[in-house]
């Protein structure tokens, strides 16, 4: 297990002389003691990332051979996944399974950006002039990515990829909470041929180590994953430098299920839409829609089925539900679970749990008769917790899935495909579902609208966010 900085293909001890402590949040046992970057850590990598980009050794490269690197590492990560699925269950404390199919995406995710290094083009421009206009994608430079504990390892490659795809270098930080994986993507893509300074990775806090790499004048764009509050402070931050900046942020999606659906699916999409992930996913279903006529029959299979998600070890086979991340998101999704109490009628769950004695388990908890103005309906929880709002008739589904400041993603289940493309197009949300929840793809952009963010990770659009265009005009005399 690696847990130093890493620095122009070098690991070492941060500067600062400060460690991070990663806690096993399904024991609550030491799992690593890492180093923590400060500011002279972070200009170094800075500096080592810069000095690669000016340098032929990575842009300089045949776009076909910076792919082969990728893919040799999309290789080399099937080749590990079973450590590094491992090491991902250890800190994050999702069960196994869910480790195996973040590993499996992060390696289609570095073999999908491999496939695109040699197919980034320009056009040729019609100019009025009679001259010869093109314009050639350029690579913008330093990248600094900044990404939360709740897939750390995919959505780091969700960024790493197409930046190192498009010629850029990058400097990761990664989650205090969940380094381990991040640095174990630095060896994998070392072993992989890139050269150093192409690759580093800065583990820290946010206001030290995250602050430091926002206001380094050097880089060129911030690529950031996390919430609203803390992307509203990296866009003004990152103001002072003119940087350019990509923000997938929070949400509360709405997964609405209509009369016509298929309703033993729509409520097993509705546990996978909020329970997978332990709730901890940006995109997970938390208001759960559900037609009038339907309502009684979905929240007593609901409540059935919710009962039977007992938290477990990460490790058993049997696990459907981890161990929340942290002592400090635990504390936050039971303060919510309390309000809840108050608010709306508890119908599964709402009891924190241990064990084996240990860890920061939290029920399978579901909220009949929630409303918008309550705060397990307007605030983003990020935990195990799905509030139940009932509507009429489409009008009513589509103003209530809007009446939320966030745009991530929704849900829609129905037999009746005209009311599928209907309410596809009214609501806001970067991602919509029809019959299905919870599924991504590397070629598939995901992203916000309104305070979910802006920018795309994912499919080609990703790659825009890593590039400049070059227009260049040749005058034919
Ligand atoms: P967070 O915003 O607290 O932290 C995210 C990252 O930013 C961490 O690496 C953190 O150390 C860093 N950070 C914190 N303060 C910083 C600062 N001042 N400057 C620079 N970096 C700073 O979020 P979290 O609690 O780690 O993750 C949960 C949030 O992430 C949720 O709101 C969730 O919706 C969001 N999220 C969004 C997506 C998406 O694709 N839209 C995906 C996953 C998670």
């Amino acid at each position: 297990m690696k847990t130093q900085l890493f620095i122009n293909n070098e690991w070492c001890d941060a500067a600062s002389g400060t460690t991070l402590e990663v806690v096993n949040p399904a024991t609550e046992e030491t799992l690593a003691e890492v180093q923590s970057a400060g500011e002279v850590d972070v200009a170094q990598a800075v500096a080592s990332a810069r000095t690669c980009f000016e340098s032929d050794e990575w842009h300089g490269l045949t776009p076909r051979k910076r792919g082969e690197v990728l893919y040799r590492a999309g290789q080399l990560l099937v080749e590990r996944r079973n450590d590094i699925a491992k090491l991902e269950t250890l800190q994050n404390g999702k069960p196994l399974f869910e480790s195996k199919i973040d590993v499996a995406m992060t390696a289609e995710t570095l073999k999908y950006y491999g496939g695109w290094a040699d197919k980034l083009s320009g056009d040729v421009l019609p100019a009025s002039t009679g001259d010869l206009v093109y314009t050639t994608r350029e690579p913008l430079g330093v990248v600094g990515a900044i990404v939360p504990w709740n897939f750390p390892l995919n959505l780091a490659s969700w960024k790493v990829a197409p930046a190192l795809a498009a010629g850029c270098t990058v400097v990761l930080k990664p989650a205090p909470e969940t380094p381990l994986t991040a640095l174990a993507l630095a060896e994998l893509l070392q072993d992989a041929g890139l050269p150093p300074g192409a690759f580093n990775v800065v583990a820290g806090d946010g206001p030290t180590t995250g602050a430091a790499l926002v206001q380094h004048p050097d880089v060129d764009k911030i690529a950031f994953t996390g919430s609203t509050e803390v992307g509203k402070q990296v866009m003004r931050n990152a103001a002072s430098t003119v940087k350019r900046v990509t923000l997938e942020l929070g949400g509360k999606s709405p997964n609405i299920i209509f009369g016509d659906a298929d309703l033993a699916a729509a409520v097993r999409g509705a546990i996978n839409g909020i329970f997978y992930g332990k709730g901890e996913v940006c995109a997970a279903g938390s208001r759960l829609l559900v037609q009038q006529s339907v309502h009684d029959e979905v929240v007593e299979q609901l409540a059935s089925r919710a009962a039977k998600m007992v938290p477990g070890d990460p490790f058993l086979k049997a696990t459907r539900l981890g161990a929340i991340v942290s002592k400090r998101q635990h504390d936050k999704v039971l303060s919510y679970v309390a309000a809840g109490k108050k608010e709306a009628e508890l119908v599964a769950g709402g009891n924190a749990v241990l064990v084996d004695g240990k860890g920061y388990f939290v029920e399978a908890t579901v909220f009949d008769g929630a409303k918008p103005g309550m705060k397990i309906v307007d605030e983003e929880i990020f935990g195990t917790v799905l509030s139940v709002l009932s509507f009429d008739d489409d009008d009513e589904a589509v103003a209530l899935a809007n009446e939320t400041r966030y745009g991530l993603a929704a849900g829609i289940w129905t037999s009746n495909i005209g009311r599928a493309f209907r309410v596809a197009r009214a609501i806001r949300a970067g991602t919509v579902w029809v019959n299905t929840y919870n599924l991504y793809d590397p070629a598939a952009p995901f992203g916000g609208f309104k305070a979910s963010g802006f920018g795309r990770d994912l499919g080609r659009e990703a790659l825009d966010g890593y590039t400049d265009t070059k227009t260049v005009w040749v005058g034919l005399g």
